[in-house]
């Protein structure tokens, strides 16, 4: 089986400043660092050193080539990524003295992807294979509406949260990953509860305290606790998590057995700092010692 992957790649450029810039200041940076970032790479690296095979489709510009690259060597199959005329997806990251932080994020060629290049991918794929689809990219819905028809398991992880973009996919879904504030967002958005919602199994990702499970077919909610760990850097903790359930269901994992797993790959995750490229190995996840 596979995992098919529409999500973002972008280059993290994360910038040492003394302090953030104020409107017309111009500033030196002391440090300039460039990492693999997206949620979408963040995913499809974490699936993959999770043992699964993932199929990541997206788009770069010329300038990313580096970037697919580094998925390649990560594990990640990248047959399926286009270049485009548009420069790669982009975030820069101004950091200061006391770790506040400023973001710019320019989608870039992660909008690009085309009709053609999306159904050229997923006509590949097999029944029961996982489509995962984020917010970075454009074609979600179309995506969904594919993957259903095609009789893949379509999972969403909502996130950056979009009002819109989340309830035109919510018909298709099979599963749904929200973290605390997107759980909070889609309630007032649509006035339900995600559990009220009643169309797919959803897991909520609640930082620290760990993370809770809703089975459409039961009406039951499982609580799974976080390892305690002493977190240095939370970020790409969500993706991770999605990456290891993603990847425990595919190897046909029980959910609970999925959801453990990853959040011994989460809780690993944030005593690192970085993102995609310190994303634990499943054997590191196993014989990690909480
Ligand atoms: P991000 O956007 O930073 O990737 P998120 O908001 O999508 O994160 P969280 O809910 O913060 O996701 O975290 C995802 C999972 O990571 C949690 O369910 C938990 O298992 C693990 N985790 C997060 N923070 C911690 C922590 N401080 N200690 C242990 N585990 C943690």
């Amino acid at each position: 089986m596979a995992i098919w992957n529409l999500g973002s790649i972008n280059a993290d450029m994360v910038y040492a400043l003394p302090h953030l810039p104020a409107p017309g200041e111009t500033l030196a940076a002391t440090d300039l660092q460039q990492f693999l970032g997206g949620k979408g790479a963040n995913m499809s690296v974490a699936a993959a050193r999770a043992g699964s095979h993932v199929c990541h489709i997206g788009a770069v510009g010329a300038d990313g080539v580096w970037a697919v690259d580094r998925l390649t060597e990560y594990g990640v199959d990248t047959r399926h990524i286009a270049e485009t005329d548009t420069p790669t997806g982009h975030a820069i990251i101004a950091v200061d003295r006391q770790a506040e932080n400023q973001i710019i994020l320019f989608p870039g060629a992660n909008r690009e992807i085309s009709t053609d290049q999306l159904g050229q991918a997923l006509t590949q794929a097999e029944s029961g294979d996982i489509l995962i689809i984020q917010n970075e990219t454009n074609m979600q819905a179309e995506a969904a509406k594919m993957g259903r028809d095609l009789g893949l398991r379509v999972c969403y992880a909502a996130a950056p949260f979009d009002a819109t973009a989340v309830q035109s996919v919510l018909p298709f879904l099979d599963l749904l990953f929200l973290n605390e504030v997107e759980a909070q967002q889609l309630q007032q958005a649509t006035g339900k509860t995600p559990m009220e919602l009643g169309i797919a199994d959803v897991i909520i990702t609640l930082g620290a305290k760990g993370a809770r499970h809703f089975c459409a077919e039961t009406g039951e909610i499982q609580d799974f606790p976080a390892h305690r760990v002493t977190a240095v850097d939370t970020t790409g903790a969500g993706d991770t998590f999605t990456g290891y359930v993603l990847s425990g269901l595919d190897r046909s994992l029980p959910m609970p057995q999925a959801m453990a797993l990853a959040a011994r790959a989460a809780a690993l995750m944030v005593t690192r700092p970085g993102t995609a490229d310190v994303i634990p190995d499943l054997k590191e996840v196993q014989e990690a010692s909480f």
